[in-house]
């Protein structure tokens, strides 16, 4: 018998012995979101175990004003550096990807040092890195600070919103409406602040946590453990990943996000302003700070007409369910940035659910 065969056969078990009771499990990260659509997971669970996807998409959290100041920077001549997936994500008036096509200067990048090195090609041009990401990304974005001082570097500064997945979490448990029964929690992030992060959702809010990698085989073996704690009446955190993720996680990588970054009150599309769940830099660092030295502000921002990007970020309706899914929005054209992001869930669902997904 396969092992998939094998941990689907003890979920199946686990969930008959929930005696008719359903439960809802959410995976808090993009690559689940993605590992779980692309192997065909859901179709593998018993009925009564849902699986709910959440705010795991750094990109697809992000609000559109961001891409609005960063549309204005690149409209005035300032080079960007950004990640791929931001390319396409619709701000209140374009894209970064539309503003290339009209000349402005915007570069993709798999890492945030080679901002470094598009700067010192263009020394005469401010470049500008937008830093967006979960934990695993803010860590070699307070790297690329500390190297743009260590260099000396002076036409290169962070447009940031870097966000936190902690206080996601908080404002998901306090979601009595969501009633998540179980979180299955991220991998990469969980290597930078541990496993020992998820301890409040199952000691004070009694939410099973189990750390898993996303592939499939981990995340069935994830599933299997939220399960078996919720059968036993347990809540504790159980790390699945101990290949990876330590309990204290990396206090180095750590160590750099606390020199560059504080926390701040960030504003989360689905989630609204959640305390401390973004990080911006300190005051020591305020010269590399792109809003202040090119005198832009990350406002609100308009939401793409009719996206339900936001209900989906937080967990609280399928792609499927958006009107737009598969209609007007598909990945060739993209409405929101739930179908743009190759973590996003409207992505995933549209790629991987095939006719099943799509109701036209
Ligand atoms: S299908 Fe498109 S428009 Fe609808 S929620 Fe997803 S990204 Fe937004």
């Amino acid at each position: 018998m396969s092992v998939a065969r094998a941990l689907a056969g003890r979920i199946a078990e686990l969930a008959r012995a929930l005696d008719g009771r359903a439960v809802r499990l959410m995976e808090v990260c993009g690559s689940h979101t993605m590992a779980i659509a692309r192997h065909g997971i859901r179709d593998m669970l018993p009925g009564n175990v849902r699986l709910l996807s959440g705010p795991g998409c750094p990109v697809c959290v992000t609000e559109p004003g961001y891409v609005d100041a960063a549309l204005a920077l690149a409209r005035r001549g300032v080079g960007i550096a950004t990640f791929g997936d931001m390319l396409r994500v619709p701000g209140s008036d374009g894209s970064l990807a539309s503003a290339r096509a009209e000349g402005a200067v915007v570069r993709a990048v798999y890492s945030p040092a080679r901002a470094l090195e598009l700067a010192a090609a263009e020394p005469d041009r401010p470049w500008v890195m937008l830093a967006v990401g979960f934990e695993t990304t803010a860590a070699p974005l307070a790297a690329l600070a500390l190297e743009i001082r260590r260099r000396g570097v002076g036409n290169l500064a962070l447009l940031c919103a870097p966000k936190r997945v902690p206080p996601a979490l908080d404002a998901l448990v306090a979601d009595p409406e969501l009633a998540v029964d179980g979180f299955l929690c991220p991998a990469h992030v969980s290597a930078i602040i541990g496993a020992r992060a998820y301890e409040p959702y199952a000691r004070d809010h009694g939410r099973p946590c189990v750390v898993a990698s996303f592939e499939p085989l981990d995340v069935l073996h994830g599933l299997a453990g939220l399960l078996e704690q919720i059968v036993a009446g347990e809540a504790r955190v159980d790390n699945r990943y101990a290949r990876v993720v330590r309990p204290e996680g990396n206090p180095a990588a750590r160590r750099v996000m606390a020199e560059v970054f504080e926390a701040a009150d960030a504003r989360w599309r689905g989630l609204g302003t959640l305390p401390r769940s973004g990080l911006r830099l300190r005051e020591s660092f305020a010269d590399l700070d792109a809003e202040r030295v090119h005198g832009v502000a990350v406002q609100p921002g308009r939401e793409p007409p009719g996206c339900r990007c936001g209900e989906v970020l937080a967990g609280r309706t399928e792609p499927e369910d958006c009107p737009l899914f598969d209609r007007t929005c598909t990945p060739a054209h993209p409405v929101g940035p739930c179908m743009v992001s190759s973590e996003g869930s409207c992505a995933a669902a549209w790629k991987y659910r095939g006719s099943q997904g799509r109701k036209s």
